[in-house]
């Protein structure tokens, strides 16, 4: 069996970018970058006024008040091309472009105007209410890298320097395939052995959150023949298919010859992973395949680690596995014998500012419902028991 950390290498390994393409700025949230965005300009482009007042020199204000000739309006848009001279002073705007000469802007709630000229009521140091050129940024920088996802707070950015385009890399088409002839769809009413397919719903939130493009499948029966066919054709139009159940051991897992029937090369098919052990990584030519085991909370573990991090690496994506926190634990986690243990828990802090985690009171792989409070996972390395006290290895989800 391997461990965790191998069966990430064979993924990471087996996994490539898709081509790029360009996307408009309307539709680029959630996209991985696959350029380097650059500024195209310095910013501000020239010294800008912060307040609506007087450009002014300095100098002339150091013994306020100060009477100074009105010589001209700067406009933002439409700034004053003169020079501000000797005892001048140019009526500004904010946003607007301070002129030659002046060195500082009097806000206008400061200044009294009459006849033609302006009474400055008190001094300014030089660079006042003024915001120099390229004090920002200046032309040429890298602003935001290759790799970065890109959200929603960036787009001023991006717009601010001409990107009406995007280069990102394409997003994955992932097909969801849930299997088991107890498996019913969640509108209808389980029959007696049935229960509603929740593995679809999960995956497919699962995945859009990491940037796929998502397709549902038809529920499969436990039926060799049939999943065959359905495996290979569902092969055919996606660049990852994720298959819930029938990894395990059982009479009726058929997922794996499934899988070998249509042709798929399987490069791992156990890992020492609680909950989460069956879970199958297959190819076949460049679609990636996940065979995960159907136990709600399998489910979400064994995507996290192996499927988000194929397709945000599909995506370019500079960071591609699951961001890591170090936190306290609040009690004894028990790891299990031979497997390293990847349990949901709450991240919270406390009222030092340290961080804790606590498990969820766990009742097993199936408990979705206790699931739904979690917001991060925890590593209990195998053969170990984290201590009340130890530092632990977490994963916060959100
Ligand atoms: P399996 O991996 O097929 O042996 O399934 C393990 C457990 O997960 C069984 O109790 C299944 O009923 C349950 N399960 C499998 N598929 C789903 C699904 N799509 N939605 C909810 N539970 C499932
Ligand atoms: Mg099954």
């Amino acid at each position: 069996m391997i461990s965790i950390e191998e069966a990430l290498k064979i993924v990471e390994d087996q996994t490539f970018c898709l081509p790029v393409e360009g996307v408009g700025l309307e539709g680029c949230v959630g996209r991985v970058l696959a350029e380097d965005v650059y500024s195209d300009m310095d910013l501000p482009p020239f010294d800008r006024s912060q307040m609506d007042g007087f450009a002014v020199r300095s100098l002339d204000v150091g013994m306020s008040p100060a009477r100074l000739r009105i010589i001209g309006e700067s406009a933002a848009g439409k700034g004053w091309d003169g020079h501000c001279g000797k005892d001048e002073a140019v009526r500004i705007m904010t946003g607007a472009r301070v002129p030659a000469g002046a060195d500082a802007v009097q806000k206008v709630e400061l200044t009294e105007e009459k006849e033609g000229h302006v009474t400055v009521l008190k001094p300014v140091a030089a660079g006042t209410n003024i915001v120099a050129k390229a004090s920002e940024i200046t032309s040429g920088e890298t602003v935001i890298q290759r790799g970065e996802t890109i959200t929603a707070n960036m787009i001023a950015t991006l717009a601010s320097f001409g990107y009406e385009r995007v280069r990102t890399c394409q997003s994955p088409r992932v097909s969801i395939l849930a299997t088991g002839s107890e498996i019913v769809d969640v509108g209808k009413t389980p029959g007696k052995d049935q229960i509603r397919n929740s593995n679809s719903w999960s995956l497919a939130a699962f995945a859009r959150e990491a940037g796929a493009n998502v397709r549902l499948l038809e529920i499969a029966k436990d039926d060799l023949d049939g999943l065959t066919g359905i495996v290979d054709d569902a092969l055919k139009d996606c660049d990852c298919l994720i298959i819930s159940g029938g990894v395990s051991v059982g009479d009726y897992d058929f997922t794996k010859p499934a899988l070998r029937n249509a042709g798929a090369e399987i490069f791992f098919e156990r890992v020492a992973l609680k909950p989460g052990k069956p879970t199958v990584f297959a190819k076949r030519d460049n679609t990636l395949i996940f065979g995960l085991p159907g136990n709600p909370v399998s489910i979400a573990v064994a995507f996290y680690l192996f499927v988000r991090t194929a397709l945000l690496k599909m995506q370019g994506a500079s960071l591609c596995r699951l961001p890591e926190s170090n936190a306290v634990a609040s009690h004894d986690i028990k790891g299990a014998k031979g497997r390293d243990s990847v349990l949901p828990v709450t991240l919270s802090t406390d009222g030092n500012g340290v961080r804790i985690v606590e498990t969820l009171r766990f009742s097993g792989s199936s408990n979705f419902i206790r699931f739904a409070q979690a917001n991060a996972l925890v590593l209990v390395e195998r053969d170990s028991v984290l201590r009340k006290g130890d530092i632990a290895r977490t994963f916060p989800l959100r």
